[in-house]
């Protein structure tokens, strides 16, 4: 069974700011493995699709103008429970209420200018890693610390 993966996006706010390094090595420090990592300036259609279930919001407009308004990157991330455990890291939306150590509550005080973007559920990282990654552009490789990383029985979970 494959490890669990999940996408990442270090927002416009986050290249902007200069915190793209910081951010990364969050996931890096963690254990957590970088499978893609990419620069990509997104335009309205590929948003429109990765936000649809937004579009009714009021939010919308200013939210596709901030993510169209600079190159952004985009990872994936693999490892045990990674879904979970990304979103845990990111904070709450409103990085303003997101809790100290966390990447939203260290960085940054917006509920839009909020650093990063993290896939939601296992379902929706599936469909986002496929939206804005191809299957070569994703590596499959053994991290040579695993067994410092994972018991024998949580490996590949
Ligand atoms: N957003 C916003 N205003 C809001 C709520 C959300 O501008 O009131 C933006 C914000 O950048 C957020 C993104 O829309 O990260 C997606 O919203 P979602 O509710 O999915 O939050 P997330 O999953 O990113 O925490
Ligand atoms: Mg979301």
């Amino acid at each position: 069974m494959a490890a669990e993966r999940t996408l990442i996006i270090l927002k416009p706010d986050a290249v902007n700011r200069g915190l793209c390094g910081k951010v990364l090595a969050r996931f890096e420090e963690k254990g957590f493995k970088i499978v893609g990592l990419k620069m990509m300036w997104l335009g309205r259609e590929i948003l429109e699709k990765h936000y649809a279930h937004l579009a009714s919001k009021p939010f919308f407009p200013d939210l596709v103008g901030f993510m169209s308004s600079s190159p952004v990157i985009l990872g994936v991330v693999e490892g045990r429970n990674a879904v979970e455990a990304v979103r845990n890291m990111c904070g709450v939306t409103d990085a303003n209420k997101a809790a100290p150590g966390t990447i939203r509550g260290d960085f940054a005080l917006s509920t839009s200018r909020n650093i990063i973007h993290a896939s939601d559920s296992i379902e929706t990282a599936k469909r986002e890693i496929s939206l804005f990654f191809k299957d070569e552009e994703l590596y499959n490789y053994e991290l040579n610390n695993k067994q410092f990383l994972y018991a024998g029985d949580e490996l590949n979970r």
